[in-house]
């Protein structure tokens, strides 16, 4: 098997029928970015910026930041560079935020909520990234959305930063593009909504799992219900990648969910326009995308949304794995 994967190495990811897809990573540190070069990702999906508020005693200065982005910026060389601002909170503590204690922490003061809360610290991030943006190809990515007036204020701090690194004469991308992580229940259900604010779509299948099915990605003993094959998520992805198809703009996958090989048919049939998975698993995906055709995936995929037991799905997708 690996000796097949090596036929993929710096080739397209193409559909079996031949539909060209982008194939991104998802990374935590600048350092990683050579890792999906190494491992002949297209660019990265999803670079979780929480490293750099956690590996200090401190909030990184913009200068920090700058130079952390412009790296794995530079590293990339012009491919796509997705940045997550700050998803702090849930499962991701920093210490010295001194958050409070709050007795359901995944619907609390956390993400893109913190940072719409204390601008100061998130017009830093904001700026950090823009004047990385200057280097490469650069997008920001919005965490924990849930209605249409967080993307439009967090588009109004971009603009604010856009226009003070104006009038300070440092160099940005003036059309740097804003979008949103899909990876709630509501984001899901406003996809048309969100589509026509944002400049794309990558859904979080991580979080969308847990906040679909109301259940603690972390507990294990809730653990079988934590699954993104269950029809509740299944119909979810659907009806973001059409609400994103629909309006125009591109849809990723940056959750686990898009590098399982039982999980890649369906998002071919649904029209997943790119795969943002860790690194070591770009080529085992290209590999798996390339035996689906759109018209196999399709058939799959209607079988697949009339059955009405996680169990079944995952048996009938193991049945049918190529
Ligand atoms: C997700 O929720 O699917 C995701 C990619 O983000 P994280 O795992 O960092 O919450
Ligand atoms: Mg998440």
């Amino acid at each position: 098997a690996q000796a097949e994967l090596k036929n993929f190495v710096g080739k397209a990811t193409l559909t079996a029928d031949g539909k060209e897809v982008e194939l991104f990573c998802n990374i935590g540190t600048p350092k990683d970015a050579k890792k999906a070069i190494e491992c002949d990702g297209e660019g990265i999906g999803l670079f979780r910026s929480e490293f750099l508020f956690m590996d200090k005693p401190h909030l990184p200065t913009e200068d920090e930041q700058f130079e952390a982005y412009k790296e794995a910026v530079e590293t990339m060389s012009g491919k796509t560079v997705i940045i997550r601002t700050l998803d702090i909170g849930g499962d991701k503590e920093i210490p010295y935020m001194n958050l409070e204690k709050e007795e359901n922490p995944f619907l609390g003061y956390r993400a893109v909520r913190y940072c719409l809360a204390n601008t100061d610290i998130y017009k830093t991030q904001l700026r950090g990234i823009l004047r990385a943006s200057a280097f490469g190809t650069v997008k920001i990515m919005v965490p924990l959305v849930t209605c249409v007036d967080e993307i439009r204020a967090v588009k109004a701090l971009v603009e604010e930063c856009k226009m003070e690194l104006t009038n300070e004469g440092i160099s940005f991308d003036p059309s740097i593009q804003v979008g949103c992580m899909i990876e709630t229940a509501a984001a899901s259900l406003i996809a048309d909504m969100l589509a026509k604010e944002a400049d794309f779509f990558s859904i979080g299948t991580n979080d969308l799992t847990q906040y679909t099915m109301s259940v603690d990605r972390g507990n294990a003993k809730v653990a079988y219900l934590y699954s993104a094959f269950q029809p509740a998520v299944l119909r979810s992805i659907k009806n973001i990648i059409a609400a994103a198809n629909e309006a125009g703009i591109p849809v990723g996958m940056c959750g686990e969910a898009a590098a399982d090989p039982l999980m890649i048919p369906l998002l071919i049939s649904f029209g997943l326009d790119e795969y943002s998975v860790n690194p070591v698993l770009v080529l085992t995906a290209r590999a798996i995308i390339s035996k689906w055709s759109k018209a196999d995936a399709d058939a799959l995929a209607e079988k697949v949304l009339s059955l009405s037991t996680e169990k079944e799905i995952v048996e009938l997708l193991k049945a049918s794995a190529k």
